[in-house]
């Protein structure tokens, strides 16, 4: 998702820095304040969910480093979707780490021929080899932590949401994130200058409609305003997980599918 803060985020990435926070389990957020990017110890290396953007690199590794982590060990990187704030810092990671990078296969040609779709502000954006694309709803393990990746289109052609178990005390809880809720990319105006087929309004809705009904108890968010990140993060240590949040999934959902009734129709 984009917009007018996009700009301040990429030129001043520090100022959006924020502290690394354990979630739940093997899951942690290394993000900054606009969007989010997911540590996952699979017991045999470090797994990324998303990258944040290039710019963000070095704030990136030094949020794993704080964590105790080597960011040396990052073996895989799983993209959300195609856009620069997701999958920028990519190429920078996996340079570094070595990491695998792997990404929806109905956003491939954003790379091969429509750089424009890629949504790169400010002249900075390294291209990085795709390890391997998702199948849609097969699980996948790394280490030993299995994740499945979901194909969710609509915000991109080739957005994927994950899904994963965690433990705590003793208990397991399904976390999920969706790959993409914007509506931005969704607007007449949008699909039509981008020469996009306006059916991705259509696939968006019933994607909505089929999330609803996952069981989620762990939601997370792409971005951070996407259920209260910042603010679950803030109440840690408060009383229970501030992220259990069996309802919050649903929720985000139903306020995104406003947003399309407002903007897109
Ligand atoms: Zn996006």
């Amino acid at each position: 998702m984009l917009s007018v803060n996009m700009e301040d985020v990429c030129l001043r990435p520090w100022k959006y820095d924020v502290e690394p926070f354990h979630i739940m389990g093997r899951l942690y957020d290394i993000g900054n304040s606009w969007v989010s990017v997911y540590l996952i110890d699979t017991g045999d290396g470090l797994l990324l969910i998303d990258s944040a953007m290039a710019q963000n690199v070095y704030l990136t590794l030094e949020n794993v480093r704080k964590l105790g982590f080597n960011p040396k060990d990052i073996r895989w990187i799983l993209l959300s979707h195609g856009h620069c704030d997701h999958c920028g810092g990519a190429a920078d990671i996996a340079h570094y780490s070595g990491a695998r990078i792997y990404l929806g296969k109905e956003d491939m040609f954003f790379f091969e021929s429509r750089p424009d779709l890629i949504e790169y502000p400010f002249g900075y954006f390294q291209p990085f080899e795709v390890y391997a694309n998702y199948i849609d709803g097969q699980p996948m393990t790394f280490g030993d932590f299995t994740i499945t990746a979901v194909h969710c289109p609509g915000h991109t052609p080739g957005t994927y949401s994950f899904f994963f178990d965690l433990e705590e005390d003793g208990k397991t809880y399904r976390a999920a994130m969706h790959g993409g809720l914007g509506v931005n990319t969704l607007t007449k105006e949008y699909l039509t200058a981008h020469h996009l087929p306006m059916s991705l309004q259509k696939d968006y809705v019933e994607n909505l409609r089929r999330m609803r009904m996952e069981k989620v108890d762990v939601p997370i968010g792409s971005h951070t305003n996407h259920g209260g990140m910042l603010e679950k993060a803030a109440r840690i240590g408060k009383g229970p997980n501030p992220f259990i949040d069996p309802t919050g999934f649903a929720r985000v959902i139903d306020a995104r599918y406003q947003d399309f009734l407002y903007f897109c129709r």
